[in-house]
């Protein structure tokens, strides 16, 4: 029993394998997802909290794999950003989202907004601000139809490159919403300088509704702050009636998560459209 390597030594040797190879099949089939037409986009409803009405839909990215299946994007898009494959794949989702809700008002089905998720690597790349026109000019959407959802992390990495970004994009009348906001600490002095639209307060926060008093003070000088600032707040990720009451009692603006709606397929979420008013 001497020379027998430590077991969890070995255990953590076996594991890091698996991680490094599932890493590398991700990466390799990620190459040929576009060109395969694995990827395609679900639209998550946000619903105006006053009015009950649909205010926009998030679009997500799905990728359904001939050989690893479905993988979830928090999978998939960290790997797509180190490799530069998101560029591609980013670019595929704006004209996507934008060329769906262009083909929605041609048959008479309205929607005010679509939300478009952006990577930071994405974002701050010299082509950003040509694809987004690209996308927009080919579809023929309004630019206020079009909201793009970036993280705070972002501003705090690169703040003097997005700040510019920004201001042409509102220049152009695209919405911005600053993701997962409160986890990423960002600077309240920054904050207000830039041109931004919306803040998404982070499910963590929402989630924190059901636990305590102190959690819920924390939803509520985000939701003042934001009205101060003359920022729409859209909470996240709300599961139950009791987070759903609480946000709608404090004037939070827009509401997404399982609880109002799950992540829609474009026939879905077209029936649903269909069948439901838009504000
Ligand atoms: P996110 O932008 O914060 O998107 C919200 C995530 O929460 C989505 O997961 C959504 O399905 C999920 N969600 C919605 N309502 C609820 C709820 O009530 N409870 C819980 N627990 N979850 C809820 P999804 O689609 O797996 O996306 C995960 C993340 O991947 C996104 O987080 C976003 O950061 C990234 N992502 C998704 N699509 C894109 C994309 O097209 N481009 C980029 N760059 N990132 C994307
Ligand atoms: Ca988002
Ligand atoms: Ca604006
Ligand atoms: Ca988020």
């Amino acid at each position: 029993a001497k020379n027998r390597e430590p077991e969890n030594y070995r255990f953590y040797q076996e594991s890091m394998n698996t991680e490094a190879l599932k890493r590398l099949a991700i990466e390799t089939q990620l190459r040929h997802a576009l060109q395969r037409q694995e990827l395609s986009l679900v639209y998550q409803p946000q619903f105006d909290l006053n009015t009950g009405a649909v205010s926009g839909l998030e679009a997500l990215l799905r990728w359904d794999n001939q050989e690893l299946g479905q993988i979830p994007p928090k999978e998939f898009i960290l790997i797509a950003e180190e490799t530069g494959i998101i560029y591609d794949l980013g670019h595929w989702v704006m004209c996507t989202a934008c060329n769906q809700v262009k083909t929605w008002h041609n048959m008479d089905i309205e929607l005010p907004r679509i939300s478009v998720n952006v990577s930071p690597k994405e974002f701050i790349h010299p082509d950003f601000l040509s694809n987004v026109k690209t996308a927009l000019d080919e579809s023929g959407l309004e630019p206020g139809g079009l909201q793009i959802e970036i993280t705070e992390t972002l501003l705090m990495e690169h703040y003097e490159g997005t700040a510019k970004i920004l201001e042409e994009l509102s220049r152009m009348g695209v919405q911005i919403a600053i993701d997962d906001f409160g986890k990423g600490y960002s600077s309240l002095n920054r904050l207000h300088t830039l041109t931004i639209d919306c803040l998404k307060i982070d499910r963590s926060f929402v989630n924190g509704i059901s636990v305590g008093f102190k959690e819920q003070s924390v939803i509520k000088a985000i939701i003042s702050m934001a009205s101060a600032m003359n920022l729409k707040v859209i909470a996240e990720g709300v599961e139950t009636e009791n987070q759903f009451t609480f946000l709608k009692d404090k004037h939070c603006q827009e509401a997404q998560g399982y609880r109002l709606s799950l992540p829609l397929t474009t026939e879905q979420a077209e029936y649903f459209l269909r069948k439901t008013k838009t504000s």
